[in-house]
């Protein structure tokens, strides 16, 4: 079969090495002058490139799609995946938590290898070309549009990439091909991002980073979503870090002015015994002041701005808070308040989060269910993961189920 995969990014360079393996006449289309611009940046460079997981294990890391994503990641998981990167001459290592790596640590080591077996397997590569539509005949697909001119083709794998780092050629083009191809497209977002706010106070806390805290999303009263311990990090327009990144994954699809982050500064003990240990250190410090108690309970740059909030002094003497004020003190330590005014954009999001409606897409080959022999791979579809290497996964899991059932 004669066809064209557009883009040469992660889920399109691994697909069409497949599909000219598999004996298909392939060309990929990258606007780049070369593939892998998004993938160079991957991991700090490093390239987190799978999570050495499997089955349930990798869907549980999966936040949209891993229903959808169950067949593909089980015909093609973490360890085809790094099969196939060291037959390719890239030896890997497992890191914590799983996460894969080159062992030269080195994004490039990747792309050069894909770079060399797409040669290899004669690929027809056409960098600096912008693909700007598809066209279909009679419910299949026809070919594909570059400058007006239309050039046929017997299948076309859209392997866009979403709109995050746009300047690494990922500016949602896909999503424009999906909707003039009669698909539905589940409003993009950004993902793994960090979350403005509007409280004043906390911007002197910027560069701060806190260990050992839970962060929680609420919706009005609910909360849908409370993190696992861990690290975040107060920043220029409010917080990021791990645990905030991937609490933005699992909330980002709503309003962000009707959210709420609380913090819990003290998510190992219950606000009771919290209060008990502030008694028992004020029964210690006496009349010391109430900044020394703040100190040994929080990081020094935070504890004006709980005083502030409490209403208190730093100066007022420990021993003469009423036991309301106590109270109110350990009800902010674990409830330390945020209000959301935004995400942060795109070109600060590692993913987008929404796509190409997965109603519409067949989870075993990934063709269309409306246009035959189009097919859709990676982060254009509605599929996204926390980080951990599990989205690089997908676009190999996508990339491979397209591959191996294009006959
Ligand atoms: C800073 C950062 C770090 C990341 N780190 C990791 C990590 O360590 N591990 C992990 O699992 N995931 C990571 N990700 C996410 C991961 O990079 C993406 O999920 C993955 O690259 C998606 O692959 P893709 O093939 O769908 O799209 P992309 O890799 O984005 O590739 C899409 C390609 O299509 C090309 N293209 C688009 N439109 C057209 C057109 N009209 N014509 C021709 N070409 C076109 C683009 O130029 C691009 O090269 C990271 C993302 C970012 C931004």
């Amino acid at each position: 079969m004669k066809i064209c995969v557009i883009g040469g990014g992660a889920s399109g360079s691994v697909c069409a090495i497949m599909l000219a393996r598999n004996g298909h006449q392939v060309t990929l289309y990258e606007k780049n002058e070369k593939i892998g611009k998004k993938l160079y940046i991957t991991g700090k460079g490093r390239c987190n490139l799978t999570n050495a997981t499997t089955g349930n294990e990798f869907l549980k890391h999966v936040v949209h799609g891993n229903k959808f994503l169950l067949s593909s990641e089980t015909r093609f998981n973490s360890e085809d995946t790094m099969a196939f990167f060291e037959s390719l001459g890239v030896p890997l290592k497992i890191e914590r938590g799983n996460r894969v790596f080159p062992v030269s640590d080195k994004s490039s080591d990747i792309i050069s290898a894909l770079a060399s077996e797409l040669k290899k397997q004669k690929v027809q590569l056409e960098f600096g070309k912008v693909v700007t539509g598809i066209y279909t005949s009679n419910g299949a697909v026809a070919g594909v549009e570059l400058d007006g001119e239309k050039i046929p083709y017997d299948a076309v794998v859209v392997a866009t990439g979403g709109k995050s780092y746009e300047a690494t050629g990922s500016t949602g083009d896909g999503y424009n091909f999906a909707l003039s191809t009669g698909h539905n497209i589940i409003k993009p977002v950004p993902s793994l991002v960090g979350v403005c706010v509007s409280d004043l106070d906390i911007f002197a806390l910027q560069g701060l980073s806190l260990k050992n805290v839970v962060v929680s999303a609420f919706k009005k009263d609910k909360c849908l979503y409370k993190s696992e311990i861990g690290e975040m990090l107060f920043t220029d327009f409010g917080v990021s870090g791990p645990i905030v990144l991937s609490l933005s994954a699992f909330v980002n699809r709503e309003e962000p002015t009707d959210l709420k982050l609380y913090i819990d500064l003290k998510p190992a003990i219950s606000q009771k015994e919290l209060e008990d240990r502030i008694t028992r250190d004020i029964n210690v410090l006496g009349a010391k002041q109430v900044g020394t108690l703040l100190e040994g309970l929080l990081p020094k740059s935070m504890c004006e701005i709980v005083s502030n909030r409490l209403g208190l002094m730093l100066a007022d003497k420990a021993n003469q808070l009423t036991k309301e004020n106590r109270e109110r003190l350990a009800y902010l330590l674990k409830n330390f308040d945020l209000s959301v005014t935004a995400f942060e954009g795109f070109n600060r999001a590692v993913i987008t989060s929404g796509g190409v409606d997965l109603k519409q897409v067949s989870p075993k080959d990934m063709q269309s269910k409306l246009v035959k022999n189009l097919y859709f791979i990676g982060e254009v579809l509605d599929v996204d993961a926390l980080t951990g290497g599990f989205n690089l996964q997908i676009a190999f899991s996508t990339a491979a189920a397209c591959a191996s059932n294009i006959y």
